[in-house]
């Protein structure tokens, strides 16, 4: 028996026209591109993206066309995005870390038609845009008297092209399966692929988001997601916070720690969401300077892990509680986060820091279990680890094209790559990524584990660690640092300052020193390079 209730679909424009209708004077804050802080409403929002959804119809924009943006997190970004949507279209997210041959590529497999892109990215479009046969046309998000000369042939200011719109519109009506978005990960092993999120995965991953033990928001908080809505589909944010009402600050172009905290100070922002690096460079601002966060609640922090003195920082130099998290493009984002459960809510000193350095439990809508390589469940006791696999509503089911079909299996699970355990209260742990976990004598190591042992010795600025080839164990470690300027410490001093704080058989068989460890365009080591850097290697 079926049940009684409404089939009213999931779609991306009732968030939008949720937030007009509630929260229309809500206020969205963004640092321009052009250079002043400028604010707008919900209420405004709603209204340009109807245009910008106009506009694309009238450029002959149908039903599943991808459209690109390449930009910074901005009101004009937000009303890109609900406009493609709320025309029927997808939102394809670029990265513009990635090297321009490899936007081009990712525009070309996705056959972008149209473009957004900020002002600060003209010159690559400029650079890519006769390598993307289907592309019509681009749209530099400012306003006429901004617009500068351009090489492309076909480009419009956005204020002049929505200008001749009247936004007299109605939303396409999207099913709620529709594709709504897409995002290509960042290709840290192998080609970037193509996940496309669904409006239900979008609207469900928003429910998610504002979760009181997930972002915790609501019409009370103001939100600065740092954390871009070029990649990782900005956790959400730009989903969850119009869906609250929460007063977003949107932080444009500039992640520097003076600007952050400028932005943090006199907005009153309650609460943030960024990777470590930025928190580094805020962190580093605050103390050269003196100044404190009186206003932020908490902070989000992810996309790697979350360094304990961090953590340690945050809470006890400024007030703020640090909430851990994990995921990946493929899951939305969000696959996990920090929050304390009832048992945990005395905690503090070093117990608190440990369970703080998890990367938390999954929220409802996020399915988890550990695997080992035959597919045979693993306990959650919080030692024993193996392949992450989850599956859930907000999780991709395969990639656009087909590419990397065996991550998914039979049973809807898809297999993140990461490697991690699970403890018995449900907080799960990254131990590594299963690429990069070293295999010894039938035995896995964390290289990540040792990572971060490393980086702990006083001399050494970055540490990365991979398996070289043995003849009788397989893979042993090595260990390869960069030592802090005007340190030179030995292959003796680092071993020694690790020996007894791992298990014998961890201990790395050697050290190389190097000027410099390779990164991917998402400032995480690129293992695969630094393999090819070392392949041939031999071990004393
Ligand atoms: P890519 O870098 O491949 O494009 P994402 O940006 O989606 O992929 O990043 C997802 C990956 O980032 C995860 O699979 C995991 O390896 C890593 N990651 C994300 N959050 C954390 C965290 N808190 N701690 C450790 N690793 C993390």
């Amino acid at each position: 028996m079926l049940g009684l209730m409404q089939d009213w679909p999931l779609t991306c424009s009732r968030i939008l026209e949720h937030a007009a209708r509630q929260h229309g004077k809500q206020e969205v804050v963004t640092r321009s591109i052009e250079g002043p802080i400028v604010t707008t409403t919900y209420g405004a929002i709603h209204a340009r993206a109807k245009k910008v959804a106009q506009a694309l119809t009238a450029e002959g924009i149908k039903p599943g066309d991808r459209v690109g943006t390449l930009a910074w997190n901005t009101a004009r970004h937000l009303e890109a995005w609900y406009g493609i949507m709320g025309a029927g279209g997808v939102y394809h997210t670029l990265n513009p870390r990635l090297f321009p041959e490899q936007i081009a590529w990712i525009m070309n497999h996705a056959e972008d038609r149209m473009l957004f892109t900020d002002l600060t990215f003209l010159p690559v479009v400029e650079k890519i845009a006769d390598q993307v046969p289907s592309l019509r046309k681009v749209v530099v998000m400012t306003d006429g008297a901004h617009m500068p000369d351009t090489l492309l042939a076909n480009a419009v200011a956005f204020e002049d092209w929505i200008a001749a719109h009247d936004g007299d519109f109605d939303w396409y009506a999207n099913s709620e399966n529709d594709a709504s978005g897409m995002c290509y990960t960042s290709g840290t092993t192998g080609d970037p692929k193509g996940v496309l999120y669904s409006h239900r995965s979008n609207v469900i991953h928003g429910l998610i988001a504002c979760q009181k033990d997930a972002l915790d928001l609501g019409s009370r908080e103001v939100v600065l997601p740092v954390v871009p809505m070029f990649h990782a589909n900005a956790w959400g944010i730009a989903h969850a916070a119009p869906m609250v009402g929460a007063k977003l600050v949107m932080p444009g172009g500039k992640m520097d720690g003076e600007s952050i905290y400028e932005m943090l100070d006199t907005y009153k922002v309650t609460m943030s969401a960024a990777v470590p690096t930025v928190w580094l460079m805020l962190l580093q601002y605050l103390e050269e300077t003196g100044k404190k966060l009186p206003h932020l609640n908490r902070v989000v922090i992810g996309g790697s892990a979350c360094p304990r003195a961090m953590t340690q920082k945050f809470q006890d130099n400024y007030g703020v509680d640090v909430i851990h998290a994990w995921g990946m493009t493929e899951m939305s984002p969000l696959g996990s986060l920090g929050s304390l459960k009832p048992q945990f809510a005395d905690l503090e000193g070093d117990a608190l820091l440990d369970l703080k350095a998890k990367q938390g439990y999954a929220p409802f809508g996020v399915e988890m279990k550990i695997t080992d390589d035959e597919n045979r469940e693993l306990p959650w006791d919080g030692k024993t680890f193996g392949r992450l696999k989850v599956r859930g509503p907000a999780i991709a089911k395969g990639y656009y094209g087909g590419a990397g079909a065996d991550q998914f299996d039979d049973e809807g699970w898809f297999d993140t790559g990461d490697v991690a355990h699970i403890d018995a209260d449900g907080y799960m742990q990254i131990t590594d990524r299963s690429k990069d976990v070293i295999k010894s004598g039938g035995e896995w190591i964390s290289s990540i584990d040792l990572e971060n042992l490393a980086v702990g010795h006083p001399d050494v600025a970055e540490a990365a660690v991979i398996g070289i080839a043995h003849p009788k164990w397989d893979e042993r470690p090595l260990l390869v640092i960069v030592a802090k300027p005007g340190r030179s410490p030995s292959k003796d001093d680092i071993l020694g300052f690790m020996e007894g704080k791992i298990a014998k058989w961890w201990m790395p068989d050697d050290v190389a020193f190097v000027d410099e460890i390779p990164h991917t365009a998402t400032g995480k080591i690129q293992k695969t390079a630094l393999r090819d850097q070392f392949s041939g290697y031999s071990l004393p």
